[in-house]
This record gives structure tokens, sequence and C-alpha cells, in this order.
């Protein structure tokens, strides 16, 4: 052997073993969060990554702190574990359903009806009068009769779920048509045309991407046909010459052909927003309009949990309720709950005041502007540049693309940081602050803070100074 070999083997011994970290104090500190077993294994990680890299460069590690080196390196990976879970974050990026931050984020009345209801023994499918077997989601259902003027209703997983099983339901074996403008994608994998093959339905796409007229639709009708669907194109829109038949029109074609209509609403809407969401439909005029069944999505503009809400005429529903893919795509009593407490907001006529998707795109301007100013002053005269500066919010979620909701933005430049390096800064903060980067300045929109949040957000502020 190599002299240099010999001096890098014995350098090598130095090196702690992993009974001798798993001894320390650093480590039995995080026995019990970790468990035994885990942190056994993140101490092998700790000793055999210290091992390759003094193989690699041996004057690196000095050895009188050898151990205390093997324990920090312990204490940050478990500290790193712990932080890939999910875990609550502050949204400043202005974007009201944050697909990544977990769409919308719901009713005190939801958090607190997940906890004292649901979620240790429930009336899930418990008929409490009585004392025998109920339906599960039967006041939701209930709810949603007086607020949508549907006969019936069913809750699924997903929006993508209700259109699974409404497809496979009424349409599998036969056709569906569907118009061109609207084979949509929706968040990356929901594909019109992927959820038709999956659900056994063949595709009969009528007319061009942007213009369908109602006679399209009425020459494709045959002995195959099973359903006509009409899907929200949510996410973008087609303007200019554009044209396509209207949900009235068609209720009345599908009647006269004795099939069944089917609209995907996406977000759909219970009550009138404002005039930047003018495009979502209203399920009450849909139902009213003559659909048969409709489909939404629990956590987009509506607020609540991530929930596909399926109203419609009562033969339809029962059919789906019946049918086997129900079982595998129905929700469960934490969800339920939540919705339950988010829809009894709808009835009492307090959306806007306690449903907070619903009342942050409601937040005016100056409210917003008000709420920034209070908070940079209370920050002033630290390194960080901070200024009000206009901007717009969105609503995000696949709802409205053309919204613009007018905000005020803080705009945070520092002297010697980058907004890339501002902005992972605020990311690292506990609880993470998630904000935007343009014209390099980090870009915090107060509209998706919960007023609650702010203390949190100054404490992650003063750390940038
Ligand atoms: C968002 C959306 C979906 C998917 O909804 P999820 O609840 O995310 O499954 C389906 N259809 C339309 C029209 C949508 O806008």
């Amino acid at each position: 052997m190599a002299k240099s070999q010999q001096a890098k083997q014995s350098k090598l011994r130095l090196i702690p073993s992993v009974d001798e970290i798993l001894r320390t104090s650093g480590a039995n500190n995080l026995r019990e969060s970790i468990g035994a077993k885990r942190l056994t294994t993140i101490a092998r990680q700790v000793t055999s990554e210290m091992r390759s890299e003094m193989r690699a460069h041996p004057s690196k590690i000095v050895d009188s702190n050898i151990m205390d080196e093997a324990v920090r390196r312990l204490e940050e990976k478990c500290r790193l574990e712990k932080l890939s879970g999910l875990r609550h974050v502050i949204n400043a990026t202005g974007v009201v359903l944050h697909t990544n931050l977990g769409r919308a984020p719901l009713s005190e009345d939801a958090r607190k009806a997940i906890v004292r209801e649901a979620s240790r023994y429930c009336t899930l499918e418990y008929d409490f009068a009585s004392g025998t077997r109920g339906r599960r989601g039967a006041r939701v259902e209930a709810l949603l009769q007086q607020l949508t003027g549907s006969e019936d209703s069913l809750i699924v997983n997903n929006c993508a779920s209700a259109a699974l099983l409404i497809l496979a339901v009424l349409a599998r074996g036969g056709e569906t048509i569907v118009s061109r403008g609207e084979l949509v994608e929706i968040g990356g994998d929901f594909r019109v045309p992927d959820v038709m093959s999956n659900s056994g339905t063949v595709m009969v796409e009528v007319g061009t991407t942007n213009r369908t007229s109602l006679d399209d639709y009425r020459r494709a009708i045959n002995s195959n046909t099973r359903l006509i669907m009409r899907v929200h194109p949510s996410n973008y829109r087609v303007v200019g010459f554009a044209s396509t038949p209207s949900t009235a029109e068609l209720a009345i074609l599908a009647d006269e052909a004795n099939l069944p209509f089917y609209e995907d609403a996406g977000s759909g809407l219970l009550e009138v927003f404002n005039d930047e969401l003018k495009d979502e439909p209203l399920i009450s005029s849909l139902m009213a309009q003559g659909v048969d069944v409709v489909s939404f999505s629990g956590d987009k503009l509506l607020g609540a949990i991530q929930a596909g809400i399926i109203t419609g005429k009562t033969d339809i529903i029962q059919k789906l309720r019946r049918h086997p893919l129900y079982r595998a795509l129905r929700i469960d009593k934490l969800r339920l709950a939540a919705l339950e407490a988010t829809l009894v907001s709808y009835e009492r006529g307090v959306a806007r005041e306690e449903i907070p998707t619903v009342q942050m795109i409601h937040l005016s301007r100056e409210k917003i502007g008000r709420r920034a100013q209070a908070l940079i002053n209370r920050l002033a005269s630290r390194t960080i540049a901070m200024n009000l500066i206009d901007g717009y919010s969105t609503v995000g979620g696949g709802a409205g693309p053309t919204a613009h909701l007018p905000t005020v933005l803080i705009a945070i430049t520092h002297p010697k940081l980058s907004a890339v390096q501002l902005e992972t800064k605020l990311r690292a903060a506990l609880p993470p602050v998630i904000a935007r980067i343009a014209d390099e300045k980090v870009l915090l929109d107060l509209r998706t803070v919960f007023p609650e949040e702010e203390p949190d957000l100054l404490g992650a502020l003063i750390q940038l100074t």
C-alpha cells in the first residue's frame, strides 16, 4: 500500500461509527420525532457520505470537530426530511386558486367541521333521527338542491372523476357528440378526448375550432348516439369569428332526440361574481336551461375541497349512484364535512364574508393597498427597499383566464441580493413565503395572504434586512 493510501485509511478511521453518532445527545434529541430505525438509516448515510468525501478531499475534514460535523449533518438531514412533507405556506403570489399550492383555501367553518365533526366517528352514513343507516352526503344534496335548483346530486373525488363516471355510465359502448371547439386540456392531464376513450365512449367531433352550429350537432345524431356533451373551455378562450349554440338550444335538441345532455362546467358558480368572471357558468342557470347533468369542481371558484360535484335529473343521478364505479370514486368524510360547511355559507348568503376564495376575488385594490402600506410602514428604514406598485392578481385554477383583478403589489429590492436570492430566502422562511419575481424585483400580493398570516410574513421580511 502506498504511503498516501495508508494516511487516507487512518484518517478514515477518525469518522465516528454509526453507533457512536447514535449515542450523542444530538441524536437522542431526534430519536422521538424521527423514529429509531429511520435515525439509524440517516446516520449510516452521514457516515458513508463523510467517508467518500474524505477519500476525495482528505484535508477537508478537520479531526477535532469530526463528531460535531457528523451530528450537524444528521440534524440537517432530519430537518430537511421533516420539511419535505405537506406544510402550510403563505401564498403571496396573488393567484387565488394556485394549483401547486392546493387550490382553494378553506373557510373557518370548513376547517372546524373537519376537525370537530368528521375526524372521529360521525354520521357519515347514519340517519341520526331514526338510528338507522343513512345516505352519505344527504345534507350536501339538500343544500345543492336549494342552491342550484337540481333535482338530485352526487359527490365524487374530483371533476375529472365526475366526467369519467358520467361518460362511462351514460355513454359506454355508444357515441358522445362534442364540439371541436371544446376538446380542451385542463391542468396538464385532463384532456377531453382521453377521458372519452377511458370511459369507453366513442367521441364524435362536430363543427370546427371556432364555429359549431346546432345543425352540426343534429347531423351527427344516429342510433348509436348516447350523449351530447358540452365542455366549458375554462382556461382558454376563442375570440373573434366564433360561435356555438346556446345551452338552451342544445338542451332542446337533446330532448327532441331523446338523448341526455351533459355539461362539464369546470369551475361553475353558485352565485354571480363580478364582471371579470361573467363567462363562468352559473350552475342554477344551466339546470334551468334544461341541462340534464352538470359537473363542476369543489376546489375552484366554489372555494371548498377537491371534489367533483354532479347535479342533475333524478333518474340520471340514481343511475350514477348505483354504478360500481361510484363506489371507487366517492369522497371521504373529511371532505364531505368541509363541503357541507362551505355550502351552508352560500345558503346563508354570506359567501363573500366567509369563503376565502370568494372574499379574495372581491377584495378591492384600495383595501389591498392599505394593508400593503401598513405592512411596509412597520419595516421602514431597513436595508431592503419596498415600494408599492400597481399590478394584477389572477384567479388561477383554470377559471376566468382573462380576468384581471387590479391589485397593489409590494415590490422588494436589496442593495446586494438579487431577486432570485431574495425569493429563495422568503421560501426558506417558516412558514415559507411564496412570491413572484418580475423585472428583478420580488413581488408580494396581499390579496392571497390572510390577515392573520401578516405577522409571519413580516417576520420573513425582517430576515431579509
Ligand atoms: C378543472 C376542470 C376539470 C378538472 O377538474 P378537477 O376537479 O381538477 O378534476 C374538468 N373539466 C373542466 C371543464 C375543468 O375546468
